[in-house]
């Protein structure tokens, strides 16, 4: 009996899959270290249904069979693939929107609905679910909630976790809970422990979300857009911090490097950017006439910095044009080196807002040394920065050498007072970096962990324990030892 006969056993309503060609789609996410050792898993399980979520938990706890659930695999960070084998459980077909409730402003949906087909749907009563990643045509909204997903609006309205008031969950024993008070449509809480908070950016490890109740706001009736360049990075720098003191909260601020403006001239030659060291996207929303004096405030006070009198509009066209410069930017790298992969490790880094123009120096002395070409975007409104570096994927020696870039990254950002993963979460990637990341608050994190997971069957490898790989991943850091003594100041 292999464990996909036991699961056809025990699954009513859900699909088993155990042929090769089908669990081979399944040894991938959108990370490098997948694309290096992919790990088709034993079996996979497309649940349809909580109940079937419960019982291949329940075979897996008896059987200690490892299990890893699984969105759209869009994530970057090998979470959602079975690098130590066992079963795949597949929530993307859960992607049902179960009820939209405007007079409470929420809505209640399962774990794969899309994130776009959730604001598509939500836009019908002007109601939005803000957060807001480049993904989001992908990403299911289990795994944002898993990822505690960021994306370009977070600076103004936070991460996934601040929209996440209840969820349903499946516990490593197949229990079935409901956190967020059961059956409450309150917005708010007080009663007891945050188990959402707890669940939310667990990537999995603790149990399988089943079903989520999102918070929403209305969609704000207007935005504007400002657009700023400059000749010199760190005034870019300058210019964000100006911002924030001149008591303006964009709902986004985006930056592009030299390299991410150039790729983008060659991929949408239309474009025609400037040529300057950085170029910086500033939204604001709310209602007309604020918009209109947050958007001039802005240009007045980056005025000063930039090289060319900086650009507003609230013509929706120019914004679109615009953020389209910013959206095609992941895909527009590849053009710097025709014939190239983008390798996406180290590619998440968040340092403080005040030293991004010296990471992103760093980031340009790194890629030098290496011989490595990176072009650098990022939220630079809340300090995330991701660096795309290009590599010839059929050559060993820049394989190894990008695998030293991502770890002078990851490094670089923890000497800065930083994080290795701003919103793509740790998975198993940055697995390596948590104890020197997080120090002594690893081993509470782990007690968390085993609490709710004794077998150590869900998502293993992810966050705590990365499993041995066919490479080696070269780490240059104290691992093991925290990162603080380390810091540098600046
Ligand atoms: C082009 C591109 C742009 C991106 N832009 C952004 C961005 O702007 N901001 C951002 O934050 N991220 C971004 N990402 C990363 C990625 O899209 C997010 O991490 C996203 O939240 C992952 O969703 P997913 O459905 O693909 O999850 P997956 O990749 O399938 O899974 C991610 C993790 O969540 C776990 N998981 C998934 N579903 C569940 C569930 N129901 N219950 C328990 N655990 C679960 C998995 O085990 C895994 O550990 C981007 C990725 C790409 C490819």
């Amino acid at each position: 009996m292999t464990v996909a006969d036991d699961l056809r056993r025990i699954v009513t309503s859900s699909r088993v899959l155990d042929a090769p060609a089908e669990l081979r789609t399944y040894a991938y996410d959108a990370s490098f270290l997948t694309q290096l050792a992919p790990r088709p898993p034993d079996a996979v399980v497309i649940a349809t249904a909580t109940e079937d979520v419960s019982a291949v938990m329940r075979y897996a706890n008896e059987q200690h069979v490892l299990v890893t659930p699984r969105g759209a695999a869009s994530g970057q960070a090998a979470g959602a693939v079975a690098l130590s084998g066992g079963i795949v459980l597949a929530l993307n077909a859960m992607n049902r929107i179960l009820d939209i409730d405007p007079a409470n402003m929420q809505a209640f949906c399962e774990p794969g609905v899309v994130h776009a087909n959730l604001n598509t749907a939500l836009a019908r009563n002007n109601l939005i679910f803000p957060p807001d990643p480049g993904s989001s045509r992908m990403a299911t909204v289990g795994g944002m909630a898993s990822t505690n997903a960021h994306g370009m609006r977070a600076v103004k309205y936070g991460p996934t976790s601040a929209w996440v008031l209840g969820m349903e969950v499946v516990l490593p024993n197949g229990e079935i809970i409901e956190t967020g008070s059961v059956g409450s449509r309150a917005k708010q809480s007080s009663a007891g422990l945050e188990l959402t908070k707890l669940i939310v950016g667990a990537e999995g490890t603790l149990g399988v979300i089943t079903r989520l109740r999102l918070k929403l706001m209305a969609i704000p009736p207007s935005r504007a857009i400002v657009l700023g360049l400059f000749d010199v990075l760190e005034k870019a720098g300058e210019a964000v911090q100006a911002v924030f003191a001149a008591g303006v909260s964009p709902s986004a601020i985006e930056i592009l490097d030299e390299r991410s403006i150039q790729a983008i001239n060659l991929y949408r030659p239309a474009m025609r950017l400037p040529s300057v060291e950085a170029l910086i996207l500033f939204e604001v929303d709310g209602n007309p006439p604020g918009v209109r004096w947050d958007a001039e405030r802005i240009c007045e006070v980056i005025g000063p910095l930039t090289s060319l009198t900086p650009e507003w509009s609230d013509e929706p066209a120019r914004i679109n044009a615009l953020w389209e410069a910013r959206s095609v930017v992941g895909a527009a790298v590849g053009t710097l080196r025709p014939g190239s992969n983008r390798a996406y490790c180290g590619e998440d880094i968040c340092v403080p807002v005040a030293r991004i123009p010296e990471a992103l120096r760093a980031i340009q002395d790194i890629s030098a040394r290496y011989r490595i070409p990176i072009a650098t975007y990022g939220h630079i409104g809340g300090g995330g920065l991701h660096p795309g570096h290009l590599i010839d994927g059929r050559d060993p020696d820049e394989i190894q050498r990008v695998l030293r870039v991502a770890d002078e990254v990851h490094q670089l950002a923890l000497r800065m007072g930083g994080t290795t993963t701003g919103e793509h979460g740790v998975g198993t990637a940055r697995a390596p970096y948590m104890a020197q990341e997080h120090g002594p608050a690893l081993e509470v994190m782990r007690r968390i962990k085993r609490a709710l997971d004794p077998s150590g069957i869900m998502n293993p490898g992810v966050i705590f324990d990365p499993p041995s790989l066919p490479f080696e991943l070269p780490l240059s850091g104290p691992v093991g030892e925290p990162a603080l003594a380390a810091i540098d100041p600046g």
